[in-house]
């Protein structure tokens, strides 16, 4: 997958990752997210690489933050959930940023802000040079510090963290040292052949520290002002001072957010314990994050920042009236919604939500995924989002899965949904389509940077409401990895069949073994009526006998006999005859391709052709063959 935003490759020993977005100061979108997360997990375990090496190319910044006007167009829009998938999984790059296995060498140049911080400031070897300027200035725009942030700001000596965390002041190469967001100053004439060290090599012991600037910080002024219990001490500790750096940080103070200053101080006073970890502080910053678009300032700091710069944001609250009750409101937990790292939600998108999708996206909701339908019938799953669109639905889904009546639909809702899909994202389609569209739908997706997988599924709307269906997939084994976990929740067993078109191809030959046997069934039990044999007699002996199938056994036409099935609910469907007419249709069509000889399928095509067109089929389950028999003589 190429992301124009992020180069990523391995040099030598090293694995090595640029932002190349130096246009936007290099500010990271989910996509470069996706990107680095998807570069560490392959780099982990691989033995070529020993080291890796971040860096940035332009020569204003590293990483100047996020992509804020991107959250703040979905916040306006009343879109919460897209700024909160995208911090949900920045804040997993974080952490596999800042515990990585192997070393990772960041290099700081220019501006470090926000986002950027998260990227390069947890890991191992974290590199300044002349042109460094570290910061977490999210009060100014409504926000707090994040991505890790308060977890430098609660470590830093003294009341650093309070100082750089309300204000946003930057830092130098010797500040960020001294607060812990850095590691050791080298000058950047001296880094590219750096570069080319720690490839050679694999070792960082190659970064030999110089002497930084000298720092600026006036540490004790700092620690005298801002040792404040609450916003209001420090800012009347700031107001009684009559020390120029006071009145300075005073005046910055007075333009930041309020609410975001006191629920900063406050994550940062609570976070400050011996236990303290990144994940503990990534925890409680999603807190905030999951909420600051409704509760918070966010949407006014963005606009009066970046949007319409006109730097006069009118805050929901008064310097000196944060009342605490609305911080509290910000950091309290946030039960089942609360970050974890572990990967548990997907977004999916899941398109036709019929007899089969229905119950099949009720299940994955079930287990904790995040997912949003479409269905041209207006149908809606509880507990799902519902989208105006299958384009709509299928933007920043991890894996849209769609469950058709048929090949031509399917074909039309893949070039509707394959645009608007994210590279690297999965479609999985699980309707019964013929070979052809299942690999033309594959093809496209391929050429558009995503996996495709068909899974055509075995077990019926009872196998899709207990999650118990057996898939048969064709596609590659990453994209089958990706997909398993939703196998593994809407069914007992997924196999995987090799290439794309083989799941298909898996499912018409079963399919057509359904069909023949559903047809010698309803006849036999036709004939034992005939013959006075009565058909709980004939179900005991055949279901434990030679005779028996799947579809006596489990799927009885006979209604009061056997299991319950669509038989016992006036042949309601259950497997509507005409999807079994379409199925056979399809092994005969894939036969005549492969020249098989398919005599037996053939006929029960023929049969349910008849039985749909001229009788009374459609709309019935394809059991319903049995009172047809039964109606009929030789003749
Ligand atoms: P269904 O007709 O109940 O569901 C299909 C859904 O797709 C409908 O709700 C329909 O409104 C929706 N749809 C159609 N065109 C659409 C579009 N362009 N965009 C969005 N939604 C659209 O059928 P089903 O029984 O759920 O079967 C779905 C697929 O699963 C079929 O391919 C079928 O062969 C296969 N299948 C069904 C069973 C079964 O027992 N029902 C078993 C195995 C496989």
């Amino acid at each position: 997958m190429t992301n124009p935003d992020v180069q990523i490759r391995i040099n030598g020993r090293a694995g090595h990752i640029t932002l190349t977005r130096p246009q936007a100061l290099n500010a990271l979108n989910h996509d470069m997210c996706t990107a680095i997360e998807q570069a560490l997990d392959a780099w982990r375990d691989d033995p070529a690489v020993h080291l890796i090496i971040l860096d940035a190319t332009g020569e204003r910044a590293f990483c100047a933050g996020g992509d804020i006007a991107a959250m703040y167009n979905a916040g306006k829009a009343g879109d919460y959930d897209t700024p909160r998938s995208f911090w949900r999984e920045e804040y997993r790059l974080n952490t596999k940023l800042a515990e990585y296995p192997k070393p990772i060498v960041s290099f700081l140049h220019g501006f470090v802000m926000g986002g950027g911080v998260g990227l390069g400031g947890h890991v191992s070897h974290r590199i300044v040079g002349e042109s460094t300027q570290i910061a977490m200035p999210e009060c100014g725009i409504g926000f707090v510090p994040d991505v890790g942030g308060t977890y430098r700001l609660a470590l830093a000596p003294g009341r650093l963290g309070e100082y750089f965390g309300l204000t946003g002041a930057r830092m130098g190469p010797a500040e960020a040292i001294r607060a812990g967001f850095a590691d050791m100053f080298i000058p950047e004439a001296d880094w590219p052949e750096l570069k080319n060290a720690l490839a050679t090599t694999g070792k960082p012991s190659v970064l030999i520290p110089a002497t930084p600037p000298e720092s600026t910080l006036p540490e004790d002024d700092i620690n005298a002002l801002f040792a404040g219990e609450a916003l209001q001490d420090i800012l009347n500790t700031l107001r009684a001072s009559d020390s120029e750096f006071a009145a300075k940080a005073l005046k910055t103070l007075q333009r930041n957010s309020p609410l975001s200053m006191a629920a900063t101080l406050e994550m940062i006073h609570r976070l400050r314990s011996p236990s303290l970890d990144i994940r503990k502080a990534l925890e409680l910053e999603y807190r905030v994050s999951h909420r600051i678009m409704e509760h918070g300032d966010f949407i006014e700091g963005v606009r009066a920042q970046i949007i319409d710069k006109d730097r006069t944001p009118t805050w929901k609250h008064a310097l000196d009236k944060v009342p605490a009750v609305d911080v509290s409101l910000l950091l309290r937990p946030l039960g089942k919604e609360a970050w974890t790292f572990e990967e548990t939600g997907m977004n999916i998108a899941f398109i036709g939500l019929g007899n089969m999708g229905g119950p099949m996206a009720a299940n994955l909701i079930k287990a904790g995924h995040s997912v949003t339908g479409f269905d041209v019938a207006g149908t809606t799953v509880e507990g799902a989002r519902v989208a105006a669109s299958a384009a709509e639905a299928a933007k920043g889904a991890d894996v849209v899965i769609t469950m058709l009546p048929n090949g031509a639909i399917l074909r039309a809702v893949a070039a509707d949904v394959i645009p608007a899909m994210t590279p690297g994202a999965v479609l999985l389609d699980c309707s019964t389509v013929d070979v052809e569209s299942a690999r033309a739908v594959a093809d496209l997706a391929a050429a558009a940077g995503l996996g495709a997988l068909d899974a055509p599924v075995s077990g019926g709307i009872g196998g899709a409401a207990a999650g118990t269906l057996t898939f048969m997939v064709g596609g590659s084994d990453e994209a089958f990895a990706i997909a398993k976990p939703l196998f593994d929740i809407m069914g007992q067993k997924a196999v995987h069949c090799g290439p794309s078109g083989n799941g298909q191809a898996a499912k018409i030959c079963n399919n057509m073994i359904l069909g023949v046997t559903m047809i010698a069934t309803c006849e036999a039990f036709a004939l034992a009526d005939k013959l006075g044999l009565d058909r709980q007699s004939m179900f005991d002996v055949v279901s434990t006998s030679s005779g028996y199938s799947w579809t006596m056994n489990a799927y009885c036409p006979a209604p009061g006999v056997g299991p319950n099935s669509p038989a016992d609910n006036g042949y309601k469907p259950g497997f509507a005859s005409e999807l079994m007419l379409k199925d056979l249709g399809l092994s005969q069509q894939a036969a005549e391709a492969a020249d098989a000889d398919t005599p037996m399928g053939q006929r029960a095509l023929e049969l349910y052709k008849q039985f749909v067109e001229a009788e009374d089929g459609k709309g019935m389950d394809f059991s319903a063959m049995l009172p047809r028999f039964e109606k009929r003589g030789r003749g």
